[in-house]
């Protein structure tokens, strides 16, 4: 994932009112910032400065550019002088883009000495901006609004964000979900309107036979196997009992195979995200377990029980965190612990949870799998690192998409559980173990989420507002009572749409 490729046009508004000199120093001024923009980490992308709109006609034709460009992942406007705004109103009705409105000044200080109407003039964007959020507000144009200084590090620290959210939205764009099998049998949280979520998402949620799986399997060779199984050596743990041949070093060979089955899979189909279900695994030896916690640390989206929703999540964040630190996986709310003074949830699943997350060197082990019927199948277990961390995760509610985001800090696990053979993490959620729960119950999330600690609550906020769906927040402010009537005034909100 080099988010380097996406292009984010940097498009600055003025007039020809001005004169020539003054569009001289606009240019200028841009070209300066587009230059630095692009010599910062913090900023994952390339930043490409168009030439100074001037002309309604000239605006209409950037922005139909942008749509037809396979490369722009985004727009940021910034208007340096003043720039009428009924000049941008073709424009942005064709925008099909997500968009950055920048508000800030090339100068961060008033010369205090030196000021003149000339000065005024040439850097006006505290009020040629408000033109241009009006006319954003007025057309109801979803957008992420970055105001202050535009050498300032937290600001920019906001536009990566967007940019990292924008270039998943473009990756679920040209995204499939592999299906294989359907959702679990009578649950109804996993399932939802595939059609409306090519719709809205633009990923293709398609189906294939687990048969196909189990058909290529036969065809992998012992010796490929053994040289993925040589690479598990070299980077995790090894239980004692996978130290010789056998029947348990069998089982780890057995999830390599899958392992390779599903990565051929997945770049054939070019997907970027996939799903098993334990009820369909028919010529499967086991549930795949490792082979899915590998997959996901390449950044692939997985999700279990047929959750395509949390696949395609957890594949749009596996692009919004490349490169950082921290990582991004599938999880689940397993158990609580209610201890006063010492709440905390602990979350796993049955074996897929992604070594990104992990604070412990995994170890690679085989047991018994209590559900499902097959082989033992073999895993990675390790706990989640410890710091602050999100849990987000994508409901269906009929009409629309939700998307819930809990912010979340996850601890230290102390006490050791030595009969308890999957990768876990233990988290106290925000406002509080009680209110959270409260909150997500409340608000339709589901038990399936995406964790993420290379990810903070804007950058799911960010993805929610380009892909135009209802975003919930439950955070340290989150008071139930409050939330309960947010709801209820979205709900009048999302359906007047
Ligand atoms: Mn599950």
């Amino acid at each position: 994932m080099d988010l380097k490729k996406c292009e984010y046009w940097f498009i600055v508004g003025s007039q020809d009112l001005y004169g020539d000199e003054t569009l001289r120093q606009v240019a200028e001024h841009a070209r300066v910032m587009a230059d630095d923009f692009n010599k910062d980490p913090l900023l994952p992308g390339t930043v490409i400065l168009k030439p100074t709109a001037i002309t309604p006609q000239m605006i209409l034709c950037l922005f139909e550019e942008a749509n037809a460009s396979g490369s722009c992942a985004g727009i940021i406007t910034w208007m340096h002088t003043f720039s009428p705004s009924k000049m941008w109103i073709h424009g942005l009705s064709v925008n099909r883009k997500p968009l950055l409105h920048l508000h800030t000044q090339f100068n961060r200080d008033i010369p205090w000495a030196s000021i003149n109407m000339d000065f005024m003039n040439l850097n006006q964007s505290a009020h040629g901006d408000r033109e241009h959020g009006y006319i954003h507000t007025r057309m109801r144009l979803p957008r992420k609004v970055v105001a202050g200084f535009w050498k300032d590090e937290e600001l920019r620290g906001r536009i990566g964000v967007w940019m990292r959210a924008a270039a998943a939205k473009k990756d679920g764009r040209e995204s499939v979900v592999i299906r294989l099998g359907d959702n679990m049998r009578e649950v109804a949280v996993t399932e939802g309107d595939k059609v409306e979520a090519q719709i809205k998402f633009g990923w293709q949620i398609n189906t294939w036979g687990i048969g196909e799986v189990a058909e290529r399997l036969s065809k992998v060779t012992d010796a490929h196997a053994n040289k993925l199984a040589e690479e598990y050596d070299a980077s995790y743990e090894l239980a004692p009992d996978l130290k010789q041949e056998g029947k348990v070093r069998k089982a780890v060979l057995e999830q390599a195979k899958i392992e390779i089955v599903l990565k051929e899979m997945l770049e054939v189909e070019c997907a970027g995200a996939f799903t098993t279900t334990f009820q369909d695994l028919y010529g499967l030896p086991q549930l795949p377990g490792l082979a899915c916690q590998r997959l996901m640390e390449q950044g692939y989206g997985f999700g279990a029980e047929g959750d395509w929703k949390q696949s395609m999540l957890t594949r749009a964040a596996k692009v919004m965190a490349a490169n950082l630190r921290g990582g991004v996986s599938f999880m689940e709310d397993y158990t609580y612990h209610f201890e006063p003074g010492k709440e905390a949830a602990l979350g796993s699943h049955m074996l897929e949870i992604c070594p990104s997350i992990a604070g412990t060197k995994p170890c690679l082990e085989v047991h018994p799998l209590s559900i499902g019927g097959k082989a033992d199948p073999a895993r990675l277990v390790f706990d989640a690192a410890p710091g602050p961390a999100v849990l987000a995760t994508l409901i269906d509610l009929g009409q629309r998409f939700r998307m819930i985001v809990n912010e979340i800090e996850t601890i230290k696990i102390e006490n050791a559980m030595p009969k308890l053979p999957v990768a876990r993490a233990l988290w106290k959620p925000y406002p509080g173990l009680s209110g959270a729960a409260e909150a997500w119950i409340l608000a339709g999330g589901t038990h399936h989420s995406v964790y993420s600690s290379a990810l903070t609550s804007e950058y799911f906020r960010d993805w929610a507002e380009m892909n135009e769906i209802e975003f919930v927040l439950i955070d340290k402010d989150t008071n139930v009572n409050r939330l309960r009537d947010e709801l209820r005034w979205g709900e009048a909100y999302w359906s007047a749409r």
